[in-house]
């Protein structure tokens, strides 16, 4: 069914309420597995279709923001949906207490209780007023950053649209964009410490509340981790420090040779290319008819899904008046469809675009006919492989869209892909000590950034900018703020996709095998089962990333990036 036919109509809450409720009572009283399982469709249905209508609203919102009737339903959705979340723990609880669990297992899977589990553990009445008021604090930074009016050559920019002289190939266009963007950060350097106290503290006493003892654990189980805990985390960060630091030096070194520079400064490490960062070659739609071509060239089962997409009118990619900003992936339920909503603006984003995230839309795609819908997406580090690994599976088509410039994009992705991950395990480990020394004052918190950047980034300097040398620069990572530990998903899920592009490099065959059976499985297991489904190694194995980092620091070793 295409976008514009799907029907949208507000579902109406008592009767979904009172509708759920019964169902769940059903569950509960049922005498058979069969009877169970029944009564848990039905429920599902009724989820999928508040669900289906609830990401109708939000799509249409945000493709015509103007549109006055989709404001007021996505207003909607915004007040009745913690009403729904309150009833979907009551059914986890049913679910939990069913006497029949190994036979649902069987027909639903084991992760469905996994997942329940630690929902349950990390949530209780008692906790609710101090998420309200975390609610609060994230809402006040959110609009802080948002705030921003960045004094810059005579105009006044937001964060985001001072993105695009952070990396300018002119030094001094690129030194004071970033001085006037850190100059904004370190004017609010208070508020940004207090809010994040705030937040750290009330996070601590709910953690307490219900039987932590910190909010180390409760930050896990809240991102569903249901195989593995700090311990692993830490041996992978490790693993980091001992195999992709000494990797990610070298190539800063080689960008510093290639950019002419005596040293690098913070406001360099953006720029890779004295000649300017890889961009495509043509405009938007251009883009678009590109990837079309690899998508169709690429697999059969890409073939199928882009033409489903395309078909469908489910790739909102162009920038419009009256559209929201940023870029996301979503599905809708009930037409069983994913969704892609981008603003494109002609540079290498729009390409990332149609690789990563539609690699997530893939991915949904190939799961879209699971049993219930905590399985159309994985958690988020699994989530992350598909569409990272995706950017890697699409390397074949990137003369479409770089055509002389194709090596150096190359070169470019993969050695950016590699210098990301010690930034994933420095905003990891910060979290990790923030929550368990919930008392050390601001200072000390940033003093402890400013020696995590020490060991993961060395070579690193602040010397020209004296809030970044007091451990600021994390101030800007919102998911700090907004999403407490999630942010090493990106660097596990990363470590999977290097694997792939390794297999890739030997058996692409076998790669894509193992990358179509991964999407299948969806959120259907846990993220080391995942991982083994697919045929990787587990990033938490001691060898996992020594085993694979040769293969790519060889293949940029061999190109000659000066030529670039
Ligand atoms: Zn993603």
């Amino acid at each position: 069914m295409k976008f514009s036919e799907m029907t949208y109509e507000r579902p109406n809450m008592g009767d979904i309420s009172s509708q759920m409720k019964e169902r769940i009572a059903a569950l509960s009283r049922a005498e058979t597995a069969d009877e169970q399982l029944e009564q848990i469709a039905a429920i599902n249905n009724l989820r999928n279709h508040f669900m289906s209508m609830a990401e109708l609203a939000s799509i249409r919102n945000s493709i015509d923001t103007r549109d006055e009737f989709y404001k007021a339903e996505k207003e909607y959705f915004d007040t009745v949906s913690p009403e729904m979340e309150a009833i979907e723990t009551e059914f986890r609880e049913a679910l939990l207490a069913s006497p029949f669990r190994a036979e649902l297992e069987k027909h639903l899977g084991a992760q469905l209780f996994k997942l329940a589990e630690v929902q349950k553990r990390s949530f209780g009445n008692a906790i609710v007023a101090d998420m309200q008021e975390t609610n609060r604090l994230v809402t006040e930074y959110n609009a802080l950053v948002a705030s921003a009016k960045i004094p810059f050559e005579g105009k006044n920019l937001t964060l985001s649209q001072i993105g695009r002289y952070l990396n300018a190939p002119d030094r001094h266009v690129r030194r004071s964009a970033n001085e006037a963007r850190y100059a904004f950060f370190a004017k609010h350097e208070e508020d940004f410490d207090r809010l994040y106290d705030e937040m750290v503290k009330l996070r601590t006493r709910m953690a307490r509340q219900l039987g932590y003892d910190n909010y180390v654990q409760m930050g896990y189980d809240r991102m569903n981790r249901t195989d593995y805990g700090p311990a692993e985390t830490r041996r992978f960060r490790d693993q980091i420090k001992r195999h992709i630091v000494p990797l990610a030096e070298s190539l800063r070194e080689r960008q510093r040779q290639r950019l002419g520079l005596d040293k690098l400064q913070y406001y360099d490490l953006a720029l890779h290319f004295p000649t300017g960062n890889p961009e495509p070659k043509g405009d938007p739609s251009w883009i678009v008819e590109n990837g079309r071509r690899m998508y169709r060239e690429l697999s059969p089962e890409t073939d199928a899904f882009f033409k489903f997409m395309v078909d469908n009118e489910l790739l909102d990619l162009q920038s419009r008046d009256g559209k929201r900003v940023g870029g996301y992936c979503t599905i809708i339920p009930s037409a069983k469809a994913p969704f892609i909503f981008a603003n494109f603006n002609g540079t290498a984003h729009d390409v990332t675009v149609l690789t990563h995230e539609a690699g997530h839309a893939f991915q949904a795609f190939e799961s879209r006919n699971l049993p219930c819908p905590e399985y159309y997406f994985p958690t988020s580090e699994a989530a992350e492989i598909h569409s990272m690994s995706m950017e890697f599976f699409t390397w074949d088509w990137m003369n479409l869209f770089f055509e002389e410039d194709t090596e150096k994009f190359k070169f470019y992705h993969l050695s950016t892909s590699v210098l990301m991950i010690p930034y994933f395990a420095v905003v990891d480990e910060f979290q990790h000590f923030v929550y368990e020394n919930p008392t050390a004052p601001p200072q000390e918190r940033k003093a402890y950034w400013r020696e995590l950047e020490r060991t993961y980034f060395p070579s690193r300097t602040y010397e020209e900018n004296e809030y970044l040398e007091r451990g600021g620069y994390w101030h800007q990572q919102l998911h700090i703020f907004n999403y407490p530990f999630y942010y090493i998903d990106y660097g596990l899920a990363q470590v999977c996709a290097l694997q792939f592009w390794t297999k890739i490099q030997s058996n692409k065959e076998q790669a894509w095998k193992d990358y179509l059976h991964l999407c299948q499985l969806g959120g259907s297991r846990s993220f080391v089962e995942l991982v083994q489904a697919a045929n990787l190694r587990s990033p938490f194995d001691e060898n996992c990333i020594e085993s694979m980092i040769g293969d790519i620091a060889n293949w940029l070793d061999s190109v000659d990036d000066n030529a670039l």
